[in-house]
């Protein structure tokens, strides 16, 4: 146990230095292959965070599926000059459909679970995890790591369904977690631990990459004072034109299930 806690915290500190694992080009991973993925993320919006990825399945011939687990209701700094009297969850819904056609995205799963409280709903989400793994049999399911990407607790418990869905699937698909890139990972960190050395998959995005995530950012028009924070102010284009990069903790279907069973590592 003393060894699996040492390796672990080296394991952690080696992730936010971003030299953790075998780091290899997204490209190289086989996605045609995966045929179908479901992304399982908090809120409307989230989804963002992936776009790079989401180009490169999509021109792989993947289909590309979204589970979004709450409403997206709680944010106080929503513009109400958007939302124009559709109550939160309607605006929202509409602003994650554009986001979609954009990404090229079909396929959208809502449960409406209450923003913000994910944590309180936990069985629910992994019950609505459970049923879509099982509807949509995907190759891939792509959510965020045990931090959450930023530490917001319903990301985190959005990792958490995941996890229980996948140990108690009767389909493996592979895992692909949203990790921050350098220099971000130095200051949030990123929460895996297991005694295997994960993949990192990392993707450069390209110019037409650049403008989807930045029209995806744009679509969310409710959430801009709260999306504008995340690129310190800057417009959308100019921030991601400086970071360009995603990273995941990329799991083969082997090592997702062995992963997800392994009650050591939680
Ligand atoms: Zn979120």
């Amino acid at each position: 146990m003393g060894e699996s806690r040492a390796t672990s915290w080296g394991q952690g500190l080696r992730l936010r230095l971003g030299v953790e694992g075998r780091r290899v080009a997204l490209d190289t991973l086989g996605l045609a292959a995966l045929e179908r993925a479901l992304l399982v993320f908090a809120h409307p919006d989230d989804e963002i965070n992936a776009v790079g990825l989401v180009c490169r399945l999509r021109r792989a011939g993947v289909q590309v599926e979204l589970l979004v687990l709450t409403d997206g209701a709680a944010n106080p700094w929503t513009d109400e000059a958007v939302v124009a009297g559709r109550s939160h969850l309607a605006c929202r819904t509409d602003e994650l459909r554009a986001s979609m056609a954009i990404l090229g995205a079909e396929g959208l799963t809502m449960p409406a679970l209450p923003d913000s409280k994910l944590r309180e709903h936990l069985v629910a989400a992994i019950d609505v995890v459970s049923q879509t793994i099982a509807r949509v049999r995907p190759g891939l399911v792509v959510t965020f790591d045990a931090r959450g990407i930023n530490g917001h607790p319903d990301h985190m418990a959005a990792h958490a369904a995941v996890r229980s869905a996948l140990h108690t699937s009767s389909t493996s698909p592979a895992l692909a977690m949203l990790l921050p890139p350098p220099p971000f990972s130095w200051a949030l960190g990123a929460g895996f631990r297991w005694q295997r050395t994960p993949t990192v998959a990392t993707l450069t995005l390209e110019g037409d990459e650049l403008e989807a995530k930045a029209r995806a950012f744009e679509a969310h028009r409710s959430q801009q004072r709260t999306l504008r924070l995340l690129t310190a102010g800057l417009p959308p284009r100019t921030f991601f034109r400086h970071f360009p990069h995603e990273w995941f903790l990329w799991l083969s279907r082997d090592e997702a299930r062995a992963w997800a069973d392994d009650e050591a590592s939680r």
